[in-house]
């Protein structure tokens, strides 16, 4: 079991496969990076297969595929199917921004993956557009229903963007709500890598906004999730990712590692370790080291609460 130095069980890998994106989401990569990691510099997905199984070996039980965009990486249902046989009652799931699922779900589910969660910040194509910087909303509309009807357990993601988005949280809420899809809002996190103007709705703020429509209860924060819970009178179930609350790392129980081999135990920090070389030369002892150092030297919470920004991409780590 892997237990880090504040007594936090780390069961959940998150793993970026590609840091390349199709959109340029203001919040996350306005514009394109000078540059992209080389091709020989990313693990491949046997390499990264060889790390998830000493992962799991050591307790990890939930791993979640994500990017850049994770659909532009080719052959990911392979990749899905090796974690899937090595142990098919892993919860193995995946965070994409949908344009590409419409032609892959199917693959992908019978891969064995079991859930996806899919961003959508807006339901005005306009808006939409102007979020990632290009006309996206018809095919990531196909793609969530693609998503449903081939069996995939689908929740939607949303970060409230103020004088962007702030007024459609109760129309992506409501398309949740129809869909019978959990919404999970996202605090927008600041980073420096981020359009610079942007300015986020606090948790307090988008309850608020549901508020005027809807009466809910606080259901609290789920285990193993790091959202916080609201249920409607109709039984139906919101969440909200609260990274600026003070108490949001209480029960952190996740490490990311990039397709690049930098094994991160905390989406704030720069601090990393990489597992490239260990697993490369077939050194799997050490990579099994590498992965317990990094979870005893997990920060106890991040800097969001003081205002302050992350100089760690997004589309590096995948969120
Ligand atoms: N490309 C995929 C997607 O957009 O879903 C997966 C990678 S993306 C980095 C993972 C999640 O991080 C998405 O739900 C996205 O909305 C969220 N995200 C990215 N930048 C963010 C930021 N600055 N603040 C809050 N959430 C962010
Ligand atoms: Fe791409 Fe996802 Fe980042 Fe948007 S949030 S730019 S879709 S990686």
């Amino acid at each position: 079991m892997l237990v880090d130095s504040f007594n936090r069980k780390i069961d959940y890998i998150r793993v970026s496969v590609t840091e390349r994106c199709n959109f340029r989401c203001q919040y996350c990569m306005p514009e394109k990076p000078f540059s992209w990691v080389p091709k020989e510099n990313l693990l491949s997905f046997e390499e990264l297969f060889e790390f998830i199984k000493i992962g799991i070996d050591e307790g990890i039980s939930k791993v979640r595929i994500t990017g850049g965009e994770p659909l532009l990486r080719e052959d990911l249902d392979k990749f899905i199917y090796l974690i899937h046989s090595y142990k098919p009652d892993i919860d193995l799931a995946m965070t994409t921004n949908g344009y590409l699922l419409p032609k892959v779900a199917e693959k992908l589910q019978k891969a064995g993956l079991k859930r996806i969660n899919i961003s959508l910040d807006s339901l005005i194509p306009e808006v939409a557009h102007h979020i990632a910087q290009k006309s996206v909303l018809s095919e990531v509309l196909e793609g969530i229903q693609k998503a449903k009807r081939v069996g995939l357990k689908v929740k939607i993601n949303s970060v409230p963007m103020a004088g962007v988005n702030s007024e459609e949280i109760l129309d992506i809420l409501e398309f949740g709500i129809s869909n019978d899809m959990p919404v999970r809002f996202i605090e927008y996190m600041e980073n420096s890598f981020a359009n610079r103007e942007l300015v986020g709705l606090t948790s307090s703020e988008i309850l608020e906004k549901i508020g005027k429509r809807y009466s809910f209860t606080d259901e609290g924060v789920e285990a193993g999730s790091p959202s916080h819970y609201y249920k409607l009178e109709s039984g139906y179930r919101f969440g909200i990712i609260e990274p600026h609350r003070d108490d949001f790392c209480t029960h952190c129980n996740r490490i990311r590692l990039t397709a690049e081999g930098h094994l991160i135990p905390c989406l704030y920090f720069d601090e990393a370790m990489s597992i490239k070389d260990s697993i490369r030369d077939g050194n799997l002892k050490k990579a099994g080291e590498i992965l317990r150092e990094v979870v005893k030297n997990k920060p106890e919470k991040n800097r969001w609460d003081s205002q302050e920004e992350s100089s760690r991409a997004f589309y590096e780590t995948g969120g």
